[in-house]
């Protein structure tokens, strides 16, 4: 399967993940990188610029500006020359995808298709066939995935914001190894800790963010909300919110509900479970229990 990667306004940081994959070289033997900034490609930048054929998958990479201009080129040319001539299109990571971090920094910045919440008239003739995967970074795994079910031709179940389910149907907190604490109310103050949830003080959007990130582990190792810091909530439309570590609160009730929990079923189950006082979720895990 060809493939071509643009990048617009953008870190690298998508570009870099899929290198972290760990299975990389065996996968990227089923896949030709027509153009890549950082792999070994069939062509240069310059070809690409002047103008290819063959691209299947178009993999877009960063915010898009208005006028901007990939070296001569406009990006926007690049764009709906090689939209037209794809099977499919990638938008990888939130800044392809919603406009993330690039579009606060100026005006007339947005993702392909969104800008943050709100669906673009921009680019619907290629709606149809294009794939989101937001993250910030996207997981390697779900983009590997996502182009290895592609070439196999496989169902690929899309939600409304055409972000697969396989990897976007749950969320953060499923696969959190602190829901006990979650369960019984009970934030962790201090960053790194092994214990407590950070839903109720420390701005985790874990509970209303799409995303397998306790599921697939960054690295097969981790994943943020495991190592002690809060989901940031990188795969949404929202991000980056204001205040990324605290929680915003109405009368001390936590402004956003986990996702679908009607805020009276949440207020009946927080007051049952703050009336019990369970003493194992107040004490370090590693605590020697004869200490
Ligand atoms: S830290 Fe976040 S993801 Fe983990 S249980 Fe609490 S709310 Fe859920
Ligand atoms: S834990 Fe949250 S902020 Fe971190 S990568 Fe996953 S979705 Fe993004």
């Amino acid at each position: 399967m060809r493939l071509l990667w643009l990048s617009a306004l953008a870190c690298n940081g998508n570009a870099h993940a899929l290198l972290n994959y760990p299975d990389f070289e065996e996968w990227q033997k089923g896949f030709e990188w027509l153009y890549h900034p950082l792999l070994p490609s069939t062509y240069s930048l310059i070809e690409v610029e002047k103008g290819i054929d063959g691209v299947e998958v178009l993999i877009v990479e960063g915010t898009l500006e208005k006028g901007m201009t990939k070296n001569t080129i406009p990006f926007q040319h690049l764009l709906e020359r090689y939209a037209s001539q794809a099977k499919w299109i990638l938008t990888v990571g939130t800044c392809a995808t919603f406009g993330g971090i690039f579009a606060r920094g100026g005006a007339d910045r947005n993702g392909v298709h969104f800008s943050g919440e709100e669906q673009l008239e921009e680019f619907t003739e290629f709606w149809e066939k294009s794939i989101s995967l937001p993250g910030c970074p996207v997981q390697p795994e779900i983009l590997a995935g996502t182009l290895s079910l592609l070439k196999e031709a496989s169902p690929l179940p899309l939600d409304r914001m055409h972000r697969p389910k396989y990897f976007y149907a749950y969320t953060v907190h499923d696969g959190c190894t602190r829901n006990e604490y979650f369960e019984y109310k009970i934030d962790e103050h201090r960053f790194g800790r092994l214990e407590g949830c950070m839903f109720y003080e420390h701005g985790c959007q874990g509970t209303f963010t799409h995303g397998s990130c306790n599921k697939i582990l960054w690295n097969g190792v981790n994943s943020k909300t495991r190592a002690g810091q809060p989901c940031m909530g990188c795969t949404e439309p929202t991000f980056p919110r204001e205040g990324l570590w605290r929680t915003p609160k109405h009368m001390g009730i936590p402004a956003h509900m986990p996702l679908g929990v009607p805020r009276r079923a949440y207020l009946s189950l927080a007051g049952i479970a703050k009336a019990f006082r369970i003493e194992r979720f107040y004490r370090p895990l590693m605590e020697d229990e004869n200490g």
